[in-house]
């Protein structure tokens, strides 16, 4: 389900959902119109109006903050339905819940301040996905209960470092983690095999190809 840094599309049973898609819209070529687009945030590595739009159907559900609405073209903002930290909302049979994404460490408050950015938990029949956003290992994200899949940012500063990412997986326990979202532009990259060591043995690790050529696919 990987494709690129913080860009993903999950395939459902039903539908293709896309998560914060930006870049040349044809790295998603071989695959259908957005059923679902999620957007975290307005960050340029998350929101981009054109990748946005050229990936949007007739019939796409577009399902963000309000940050990013506000940054979004005309015609994306009126299409966007805005969900707010802790609210929840459903597309077709698949819930929604917005999990806030937010820096806490003194430094950083300016990149993720709390209250702005989303992550999502989506309910998709019994399997629940976590989607972290830009966030450091807020407390929101230790109390998630029962995630079978975590994808978690890590990068600094302006998310989290991996021993911070490890330290909020052992309280929340996902079955399996797939860490994404870990260079940065400025350097400040994470080591998502050293942060795999981390783990209790019990949590499984899957790595994506978010940084080679080509689609990875997980
Ligand atoms: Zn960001």
């Amino acid at each position: 389900m990987s494709r690129a840094h913080a860009s993903l599309v999950i395939e459902p049973p039903k539908g293709v959902i896309y998560v914060d898609p930006v870049g040349d819209p044809a790295q998603y070529s071989d695959l259908p119109p957005a059923d679902l687009a999620l957007i975290t945030h307005h960050h340029g590595d998350h929101l981009n109006n054109e990748t946005l739009t050229a990936l949007m159907g007739d019939n796409t559900t577009l399902i963000s903050n309000k940050g990013a609405q506000d940054k979004m073209t005309a015609d994306l903002a009126t299409r966007a339905q805005v969900i707010g930290n802790a609210e929840t909302t459903s597309f077709g049979d698949i819930g929604i819940e917005a999990i806030a994404a937010y820096n806490t460490t003194q430094d950083r408050l300016q990149f993720h301040p709390q209250g702005r950015d989303n992550g999502y938990v989506l309910n998709i029949g019994d399997t629940r996905v976590y989607l972290s956003g830009d966030t450091e290992d807020v407390p929101q994200m230790r109390a998630l209960k029962n995630i079978d899949v975590a994808l978690l940012c890590m990068n600094l500063p302006f998310t989290m470092g991996i021993q911070a990412a490890a330290s909020a997986v052992a309280d929340f326990k996902p079955a399996v983690v797939i860490p994404y979202h870990y260079r940065g532009r400025d350097g400040g990259s994470q080591d998502p095999k050293a942060f795999a060591t981390m783990l209790d043995s019990a949590i499984k690790v899957k790595q994506g190809n978010w940084y080679g050529k080509g689609k990875g696919m997980i």
